[in-house]
């Protein structure tokens, strides 16, 4: 009997293991004809200066909206083009989309910085680098007007990281450590990395207006780019409860997330701009 039983639950994992590699491959093969016919959206969401709301700048994202209008999350599909190669790829289909959608905006004087995330993979590709100097000179865009953001967890190729990251800073880009708090970076690695700003990631934002607040690490973390002359921008802000409490915090923070405003189409980040011009 438990052999039969065994027999069948073997033949069960390996159903449903190649169930998934099959929704798999076809995940793969629409993403790579969605980059193919550079059907992929860009979408906007504003970072603010917590203390009065003004709009600083942007970040870029994006979401993929497959056949039949299904959203698909880019944590689900970025790891697939990481290790099918095709990020690059979509690194540099963002960076154009945000040359040809802001361009104008980020080639006048100004302060407004829209903010692209990279892969690990990026960083030390060559390519990557000649086609946003290609992208970034033809719009006549500054480096300091384009941020990048590196998660921690792709920072773990530290040598890269440390050169990668060296070489944009040169460039003039200021660089974000993203989902800060959520990898394993070192504080010695920290300092060598020697980054602009640490982007403080969203699930340490959700103790924030809570009790849990008395042992949330945010004041921690806070503190520690105090320590390192970095800036600080929240992630995942939803609430006024917790825009208040950041608010009063003795340090300059900016700030991302629902309550300021979701990801957005060019055209209403524009709007907003304009707005507050
Ligand atoms: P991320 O860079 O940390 O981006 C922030 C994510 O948090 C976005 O999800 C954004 O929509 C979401 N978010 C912002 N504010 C709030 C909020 O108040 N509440 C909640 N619940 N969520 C909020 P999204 O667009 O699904 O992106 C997820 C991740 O995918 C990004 O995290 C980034 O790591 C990656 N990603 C997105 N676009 C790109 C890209 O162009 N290239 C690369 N390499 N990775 C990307
Ligand atoms: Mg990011
Ligand atoms: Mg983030
Ligand atoms: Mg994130």
């Amino acid at each position: 009997v438990c052999t039969v039983l065994g027999a069948g639950a073997g033949a069960a994992v390996g159903l449903a293991l190649l169930l998934a590699h099959l929704r798999r491959h076809s995940v793969e093969g629409r993403l790579l004809r969605a980059i193919d016919q550079d059907a992929l959206d860009v979408e906007y969401q504003p970072v603010v200066r917590i203390t009065d709301g003004a709009l600083v700048g942007a970040e870029a994202l994006v979401p993929w909206r497959d056949r039949d209008g299904r959203m698909v999350s880019p944590v689900r599909f970025i790891p697939i083009a990481e290790e099918n190669g095709s990020i690059g790829r979509i690194t540099q289909l963002v960076l154009r989309r945000v040359a040809a959608d802001f361009g104008d905006v980020l080639a006048a004087p100004g302060e407004f910085r829209i903010n692209v995330n990279i892969s690990a993979a990026d960083l030390d590709n060559s390519r990557f680098h000649a086609s946003m100097a290609q992208t970034l000179d033809a719009a006549g865009i500054a480096r300091e007007r384009i941020g990048i953001e590196l998660t921690e967890h792709s920072t773990t190729a530290r040598d890269i990281a440390v050169s990668g990251t060296k070489r944009l800073r040169e460039l003039g880009h200021h660089v974000y450590i993203d989902d800060f708090g959520t990898g394993y970076s070192s504080l010695a690695y920290l300092a060598e990395l020697d980054v602009h700003a640490l982007k403080i990631d969203r699930s340490f934002t959700r103790t924030i207006g809570t009790d849990a607040v008395k042992v949330s690490l945010v004041p921690q973390i806070i503190d520690l780019a105090r320590t390192l002359g970095l800036q600080v921008v929240i992630e995942g802000v939803e609430t006024e409860a917790q825009r208040d409490w950041l608010r009063a915090v003795d340090y300059p923070l900016y700030a991302q997330g629902w309550l300021f405003g979701r990801p957005m189409p060019a055209a209403e980040l524009r709007a907003l701009l304009n707005a507050q011009r």
